[in-house]
Order: C-alpha cells, then structure tokens, then sequence
C-alpha cells in the first residue's frame, strides 16, 4: 500500500511538469505532503534485513524525504532513525541531519552571543553521542573487506560520528570549544582513531590502503552497497574530519604512542596525504573575507610564506612594529605548531611571553586555527594598549579558552581574573581565596 502511494507520487512528480492541473494541484498539497512523508519516515522503525518488499519500499521513501525542507525537519526526532536496520532509513536520517545541521548549529551559536553567558549552555544530543561509544569491532571489518557488507551497528557509528563533525563544523569558536570539551571527557575519539588505522592498513594487519585519486575532503554516502574502496575512502575522510577538528586528541595519543613502527606509519601517511590539504586551508582561511576585517588593518601585516609554511604578523604601534610567527610542521598537525615571538616592543617580557603562549595554546588544546591565533595576539596587543589591565593568572588580557576579558575582580586586592582562570584556581586549590592576596574571593 505504501509502496504504491509513493510510486503514485513518484509519477506525479515527473508528470506534473507537463499538466498545469496536476502542478496547481500538487503545489497546493506540497507541505502537507511532506510533513505526512515525515511522519510516515519517523514511523519506518522495522529491519528490512531480508525482506525485499520492505526493502524497495524504504528505499522509495528515502528517494521522497529527501526533498523535505529543512524547516520542516526535527533533529531530535531523526537522531533515533540512525540505529534503525535498514540501509535506507539510516541514510535518509543522515542526508536530513546533515541539511539541518549547519543553520541549527548557526542558530544556537548566534543565541549563545547573544545570551551574554560566560560558558556557553549547550551540548551534543546525547543520544547521537551514545551511538559512538559503542565501537565496532574487527568483525565488522573483515565483513566488509571480505563481503563487501556494512552492517548496521558500523553505518549507524560512522554516520553518527559524520554527524558529531557537522556539529563541530558550523559552530562558532566558543560553542565549538565546548563541544570539544564534551568529547575531551570521553575515550570516543582515541576509539574512532583506533578503527581508522585498522581500517587503512596502517598496523599492517590489513593490505594498506592506496588513495590514487580519492578526494580526502569530500565523501557522499551512496545508496548503492560499500565495497572496500567505497569504506575506505569514507573512513579515510573521517581521518581528515577528525585532524581538523579534534587534532589535540589525536596529537596527545600520538606523542604518547610506545608503538614506533605505528607512529612512523601514521606520520607518513598523513604527511603525505592529508597535512597539505590542512595546511593549504589554514592559510587560505587567512586570506578569505571573514577574517580579513578582523586580521587586516592599518596597524596589522601579515606574510604568508606557503612553502615554508609560515606566517608571520606584524604588528605596529607608535611607528614600531612587534612580530610573531606561527610555522607548521609538515606532519601538522600531528606535530606541534610553533609560535614564535621574533619582535617585542612596549610590553613587558612576561606578558608578551603570555601572548605568545595563549596563542599557542588556542591552537595546540583548543583546535584553533592560524587565523583564530593570530586574531587572539592582535586583540591582546591593541587592549594592551588601550591600557585594558590582564588577567593576574595567565597574564594574557584575552582568555585563550573562550577570549572573554578579565572580568573578575578581588575586592581585597584589586586584581582581575578570567572566570575560567578563576574557577581553575578553586578547583586545584580546593578553597575560594585570591591568588594573589589569599583573602576569601568576593563576587
Ligand atoms: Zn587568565
Ligand atoms: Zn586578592
């Protein structure tokens, strides 16, 4: 019965182009069509493992819910979806999230700006985040090397995990940070690496993968079945998502790894496949128009020198210009990237070392990118300059961790402190006095 109401709907589709009647008439029921195609998607609960009718039916369905605006979408309601037995459902759940997605995560950002709140309120749906820890095994694996089957349990983590990097992705700075916070919390992201290395070959238990001409940044599930090379292409993207976004993860497991010939294998592969794509985008992004307004102005130069992979920014104050410079390894970002102070003027040795430091820091631990580093060094200078006082804790005027000002201030002693940098000190110190004066801290 379904299967034939979407056939039918499938022929009006195509017909309606050459019927005024038929247009008029469909235009007029489109939104209701679709919210019930919505309802009828939601309702799709059911294995279609082995049964043929049900198969072509869900994948009709999956052909129709595609073409459901995104306003009509409710991401709460399709993240279940994802854990469904049937190929289709689990694939239209992602193709509908993965619309949705981006203006979601701009909405929540843009409220989070305007809330005035000092930590953003927001997490990633739990239920999309209990569908990575449970990781798939090597059984899953041999499964789709040997019969080229992906099983439900490996599509709903890979999918879900595509969908944690949608979150990441089209987040602002400070959401985006505490999201990562949330995954920091977890082994999800080492377990992911895990698979990835298994699956490309690199402990040398499997045949190693060759990428000839695959596009590492780009990967769009298909409706037809995974091969090998299909499975590979998707988990190799997902190395690449996972070096953009959550690089201080990979890179502590990497500095910490006592397996050298695993090591030597990652580095190289990454070296060779997927830091040019990174690095080439860290520095393109210095140049696009968002950050241009923010990076470039009177007082502010920068030098992009591509084959070194360096920046260097001046900065000039009163006809003396300061300069630093953030140079990538070519394993970036496996490896450390490097802030260097090259020239200080008019500030004190320790704050300017503080500068640097933050900088580095919002690279290394936070993900930032260059352009955010560099943004962070300029705000720090001109507020320096502006006579803004720093924070007593870390020195630097701007928080590495979500760039807010020193906002809080001892009663006794009169110095400021970032509330992030505040809180650390009552929690490691385990009172709430001053640093600095050690009288109980008043609000
Ligand atoms: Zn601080
Ligand atoms: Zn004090």
């Amino acid at each position: 019965m379904l299967h034939s109401s979407l056939k039918l709907l499938k022929v009006i589709q195509i017909q309606r182009n050459q019927h005024d009647d038929l247009n008029d008439m469909y235009s007029l029921h489109e939104n209701g069509l679709m919210v019930l195609l919505f309802k009828v998607l939601l309702a799709a609960r059911k294995s279609d493992d082995g049964n043929e009718a049900r198969k072509n039916c869900n994948l009709q369905l999956a052909y129709q819910v595609e073409n459901i605006p995104s306003t009509l979408l409710d991401t709460d309601l399709l993240f279940p979806l994802l854990m469904v037995e049937s190929r289709s459902v689990q694939q239209s759940a992602y193709v509908l999230l993965h619309k949705k997605l981006p203006s979601t995560q701009e909405q929540i950002s843009i409220d989070y700006a305007l809330s005035k709140q000092d930590e953003p309120p927001v997490s990633i749906n739990p239920l999309l985040l209990s569908l990575v820890t449970d990781v798939p095994s090597e059984h899953n694996l041999d499964m789709v090397e040997d019969l080229h089957v992906m099983d439900a349990a490996l599509r709903t983590y890979l999918l879900s995990w595509l969908l944690i990097f949608d979150h990441l992705q089209y987040a602002s700075f400070a959401v985006r940070s505490a999201y990562v916070e949330e995954l920091k919390e977890t082994q999800d992201a080492q377990m992911l690496l895990n698979l990835i290395i298994s699956s490309l070959g690199l402990s040398q238990s499997r045949e190693k993968i060759d990428l000839n001409s695959l596009d590492v940044a780009e990967y769009t599930p298909s409706q037809q079945s995974e091969d090998w090379t299909d499975y590979r292409h998707l988990v190799v993207h997902m190395y690449y998502l996972l070096l953009r976004h959550l690089s201080s993860q990979v890179r502590s497991w990497f500095l910490s790894c006592t397996n050298r010939a695993l090591t030597i294998a990652l580095e190289d592969f990454t070296e060779k496949n997927i830091s040019p794509i990174l690095i080439a985008r860290e520095l393109d992004e210095l140049q696009s128009s968002t950050n241009s307004t923010e990076l470039k102005s009177e007082n502010m130069m920068l030098k992009i020198m591509r084959t070194a992979r360096e920046v260097t920014a001046f900065y000039t104050v009163d006809e003396q210009t300061m300069e630093i410079r953030v140079h990538l390894p070519a394993a970036y970002p496996l490896r450390q990237v490097e802030v260097e102070g090259v020239r200080r003027i008019g500030v004190k040795e320790d704050r300017w070392r503080a500068w640097i430091l933050a900088s580095q820091s919002l690279m290394t631990s936070q993900n930032g990118s260059i352009a955010d580093a560099l943004i962070l060094f300029k705000k720090n200078a001109t507020l320096h300059f502006e006579g803004v006082v720093e924070c007593s804790i870390c020195y630097s005027i701007l928080s590495a961790q979500n760039r807010s000002l020193p906002t809080k201030k001892c009663k006794t002693c009169s110095n400021k402190f970032h509330a992030a940098c505040l809180y650390k000190w009552f929690k490691s110190s385990n009172s709430s006095t001053c640093p600095l004066c050690r009288q109980t801290f008043m609000f």
